[in-house]
């Protein structure tokens, strides 16, 4: 399963950027969130989102990243323009063990490079946490999760202009 931790979230200022860190990620078939700082309103958008569209995605905020790391059997991914190649590490990550991806907000402490199995680079140019997030998952996982079936209380079809939604009737 592939684990997202979230570093240096500011409710007031991160409020998109991290809700678009988990959707994207749940997107791309993610099984949750730990976000280092307590927030109790993007913890309700994301369940909420969950919930409607399907699937087990969780959530917990005010989960520091030495806490989620701590007893995390698998592999600690750390994105960062300073990492090794995306291209050549990813053979290297083992795909039958869980996953823990860490991205960060604004500077990341020292002691992450140190604990991560791999700190990867998404090129080398400075961009953001959800397109890295986003190229790297879909890389790792080749994309299989985009159209997969959640089961969700709504299903979006694709169509090729309109908008098709079906709503389970319960
Ligand atoms: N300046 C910060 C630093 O020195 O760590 C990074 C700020 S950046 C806006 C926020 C996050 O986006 C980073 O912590 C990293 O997870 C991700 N990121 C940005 N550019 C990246 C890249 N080229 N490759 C991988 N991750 C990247």
């Amino acid at each position: 399963d592939i684990w997202i931790m979230r570093i240096g979230h500011r409710p007031e200022r991160d409020k998109r950027v991290t809700t678009h860190v988990a959707l994207s990620s749940r997107a791309l078939g993610a099984k949750g969130i730990y976000v280092d700082t307590e927030d109790p309103v993007l913890e309700e958008n994301i369940r909420s989102v969950a919930t409607r569209f399907g699937g087990d995605y969780s959530i917990q905020t005010g989960v520091t990243w030495q806490k989620a790391t701590k007893d995390f059997k698998g592999k600690i991914v750390h994105l960062t323009m300073y990492g090794q190649r995306v291209d050549e590490a990813l053979p290297k990550i083992p795909t039958d063990e869980d996953i823990m991806v860490i991205v960060g907000a604004e500077k990341v402490p020292a002691e992450v490079y140190q604990r991560a199995d791999f700190n990867i680079s998404v090129g080398n140019q400075p961009h953001s946490e959800i397109a890295a997030l986003a190229i790297f998952l879909y890389l790792y996982t080749g994309g299989k999760h985009l159209y997969e079936d959640r089961d969700g209380e709504m299903t979006v079809i694709p169509n090729e202009r309109g908008k098709t939604v079906v709503k389970k009737d319960d």
